[in-house]
């Protein structure tokens, strides 16, 4: 029982997700009980922060919460258990109402529970499930076309719809990371992985190193998502696909308990602004050209090797592979991560160029054949056909 009718709208969904046995378990508005009785009623009185109490339980007596939670506590016929915000509802400025004589009355003669020993999650996704299914269309708002608003109830499975539909390329702006929050998303982010989408998450870099921050970091990377780090980061924000942009309060990768405003935008126009303000724009253009650099790499070492073999490190005589710096690629010591060892071999201009040449490289903008030039900045990919054609490419 519940004094408001969307609460045991959402209640009566809980029922049906848990199959609970229709013809024991019964939900209702506390008008729609009067009269009727069970063996026990479980009185959900609802009103939390950061609202203010609903109009049914406030008010002097004799006023409608008077009727309601009178009714409410009198149609038990074994057990009565009141679910309430207890120091919400009572630190309110009115005390001479029937909801503070109600309280009195339980703390003299009931027995409190807290309800997290009842309840381990707040975030519970069967009642995310729920209010999906009591709020099946999200609000528009008021005249941009496209823009739809969500809170922290549910924002969740709309947010988690659109990354399943996802098929280019999603990132999130998460400033925090949160162990619980992150072990529902995570699911989600590594079938996008799997199905080729990228994933950059943008998180906040914590002023002191944190080894829990570290560890869920890593776990994301674990499963390929590509994950930066930015001080003092606070925007919460995600794009889906350069065509759905996310934006407002809600911290998508840690958010617990609070309450929290999300817009969602699918305008065109709109969408390609907030990728411009964020520096996602850019930030998508690194990564590709990272992504781009490091295939290269791997495709310029095959073919290296066909040519000679590599030589062992000069200062430890370990092997050697591709790496590459501010001039371009060299051999470096395979044990330059573990043993910090800084050995390395210059390759000569000539192998490379054959290379470079052999892989048969494609220019992007021309379809022109690519080759090895060299300029200040060492040596780089540029196009045959230049200077028809500027396109160049580091290595
Ligand atoms: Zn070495
Ligand atoms: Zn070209």
């Amino acid at each position: 029982m519940a004094p408001y009718r969307a609460q045991t709208r959402l209640l009566q969904h809980l029922v049906e997700q848990y199959e609970l046995p229709g013809d024991k378990v019964e939900t209702a508005t506390v008008h729609r009980f009067q009269g009727n009785e069970k063996d026990m009623v479980i009185f959900d009185l609802v009103d939390g922060p950061p609202f203010k109490i609903g109009k049914l339980l406030t008010g002097t007596p004799v006023s409608e919460a008077t009727r309601i939670l009178n009714v409410a506590c009198t149609r038990a016929k074994g057990k009565l258990v009141i679910v309430a915000h207890h120091d919400y509802l009572s630190q309110r400025a009115s005390t001479d109402d029937s909801l503070t004589t109600l309280l009195q009355h339980l703390e003299q003669h009931g027995k409190l529970i807290d309800a997290r020993t009842v309840v381990q999650d707040y975030a519970d996704p069967a009642v995310i499930t729920a209010l999906d299914a009591v709020i099946p269309v999200p609000r528009q708002l008021g005249n941009p076309e496209g823009a739809t608003h969500f809170n922290e109830g549910n924002f969740y499975p709309a947010f988690l719809r659109d990354l399943q539909d996802a098929a280019g390329e999603v990132v999130i702006f998460s400033p925090f990371i949160a162990e619980r929050r992150l072990a529902e998303v995570i699911t989600y982010l590594r079938r996008l992985v799997d199905r080729g989408v990228p994933v950059i998450v943008v998180t906040r870099e914590p002023q002191e190193p944190s080894r829990v921050t570290d560890k869920l970091i890593q776990q994301l990377s674990a499963k390929g998502v590509n994950v930066l780090r930015r001080g003092g980061l606070h925007e919460k924000l995600a794009f889906v696909d350069r065509k759905i942009a996310w934006f407002g309060s809600l911290n998508i990768l840690s958010q617990s308990r609070s309450s929290e405003l999300m817009i969602r935008l699918s305008q065109p126009e709109l969408v390609e602004k907030l990728m411009e303000f964020s520096g996602t724009v850019y930030l998508l253009r690194k990564t590709q050209e990272e992504s781009g650099r490091q295939s290269r790499l791997v495709k310029l070492s095959e073919s290296l090797k066909k040519l000679m073999a590599f030589p062992p490190c000069p200062q430890c005589s370990r092997p050697t592979e591709i790496r590459t710096g501010k001039y371009g690629p060299f051999w470096g010591c395979t044990s330059y991560q573990d043993a910090k060892c800084k050995g390395l071999v210059n390759i000569p201009r000539r192998v490379l160029e054959l290379a470079v040449q052999n892989l048969e490289l494609a220019c992007p903008d021309c379809g022109g054949k690519v080759i090895l030039k060299s300029g200040r900045k060492g040596v780089f990919l540029g196009c045959s056909r230049y200077p028809d054609c500027r396109r160049t490419d580091s290595l």
